[in-house]
């Protein structure tokens, strides 16, 4: 007997993985460096206890859509939510992409865009945009003239940082009937959002999740903000009670504490900074501006070299010279890890 064969060009690719080690300053995965508050973990765990897990989760998430509706000031019918802003995302590629059908990236960009249009098997035209990595009226006439069914926009975008013109994002909404993907998973640390273009562009999509300025990446959720027919379809493609009550429950909890979590982007945001100052000043190393909550930078010499000397020394960031030639992404945690991430490069560099 043989092991059965997986689809074709399956295990030609590795499993999407970050390393998850335990060391003294995590700056890989661009998580929020500190949990919700204590108010927070004992009102979920009261609500937890009270859940009746012997029957299936509320199948259309109305609990939580609604909670979600409050705070965008966006219509209860225009808003859908998954395990995490990735699910989100697969599951609108599975009603707009698909065998036979495109979806246009700009590259660089978030590597699951790319391997979710493989899982899902829609094709992908991409076009390269170069340092300041800003969508401009060449790539917008681009996009539009290739013609895809999906078109993904990453603002902030990862792994760049920096957050792409709401006009670029207008225009090709403008040009095309495609499904406009815009990733804002990082929008709550800077940049604008595309929201208002809903109203007109009922094509756009806007993706946001609870794992960065939320500080919830554990509880795994996201969200989209778009146009009633949009959130229709994803009715047609997910699972049955894909979001578990546990989770649903998390999300209108931690709703109650947003105002909490809000109070700690300003303290990321200054971290941000002070990275992109310091590392500015270090001879030879490239770093880009960022809206996000990371900061991408080139060093002098071998990035890899740099990663592992880091590593060593307790800090653990994110090698993404397969996406950006010799190109290092480090995540603004708290002070402290800050502190460590920047002694550490000097005494590497050195
Ligand atoms: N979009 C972007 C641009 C991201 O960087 C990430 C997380 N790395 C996600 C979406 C997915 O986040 P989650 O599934 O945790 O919501």
């Amino acid at each position: 007997m043989s092991s059965a064969a997986p689809r074709p060009g399956l295990r030609e690719v590795g499993p999407y993985d970050s390393p998850q080690l335990e060391v003294a300053a995590r700056l890989n995965s661009n998580e929020c460096p500190v949990p919700l508050p204590h108010g927070f973990a004992d009102e979920l765990a009261e609500t937890v206890r009270d859940l009746p897990l012997n029957r299936y989760p509320d199948g259309r998430m109305t609990a939580l859509r609604s909670a979600l509706a409050d705070r965008n000031d966006h219509p209860l019918d225009g808003i859908w939510t998954a395990n995490g802003s990735n699910e989100i995302l697969i599951q609108l590629l599975l009603a707009y992409g698909g065998p036979g059908r495109t979806a246009a990236l700009f590259e660089p960009t978030y590597l699951l865009h790319r391997r979710l249009c493989w899982l899902t098997q829609t094709g992908i035209v991409d076009t390269w945009l170069a340092p300041p990595f800003r969508i401009d009226d060449d790539a917008v006439a681009w996009a539009i003239r290739r013609r895809p069914e999906v078109i993904f926009v990453c603002s902030p975008n990862n792994p760049t940082g920096n957050a792409q013109p709401l006009d670029a994002i207008r225009s090709i909404a403008d040009g095309t009937d495609a499904l406009v993907i815009v990733d804002e998973a990082y929008v709550e640390f800077g940049g604008g959002t595309a929201l208002p273009l809903v109203e007109t562009n009922p094509n756009v999509a806007v993706v946001r999740t609870f794992s960065k300025a939320f500080a919830l990446a554990g509880a795994r959720i996201g969200y989209v903000l778009t146009s009633p027919v949009v959130v229709e379809d994803l009715e047609r493609v997910r699972l049955p009670y894909h979001l578990s009550a546990l989770t649903q429950a998390a999300g209108v909890v931690a709703l109650r504490h947003a105002d909490e979590a809000a109070s700690e982007l300003d303290a990321i945001r200054q971290e941000r900074d002070r990275i992109v100052t310091t590392l500015g000043g270090i001879d030879g190393v490239t770093v880009h501006p960022s809206d996000a909550n990371f900061v991408l930078f080139e060093p002098p010499g071998d990035a890899e070299v740099v990663w592992q000397g880091l590593l060593d020394r307790g800090v653990l960031v994110r090698d993404l010279t397969a996406v950006v030639p010799n190109a290092l992404r480090v995540t603004a945690g708290t002070t402290h890890e800050v502190d460590l991430f920047l002694k550490s490069l000097e005494e590497v560099l050195r």
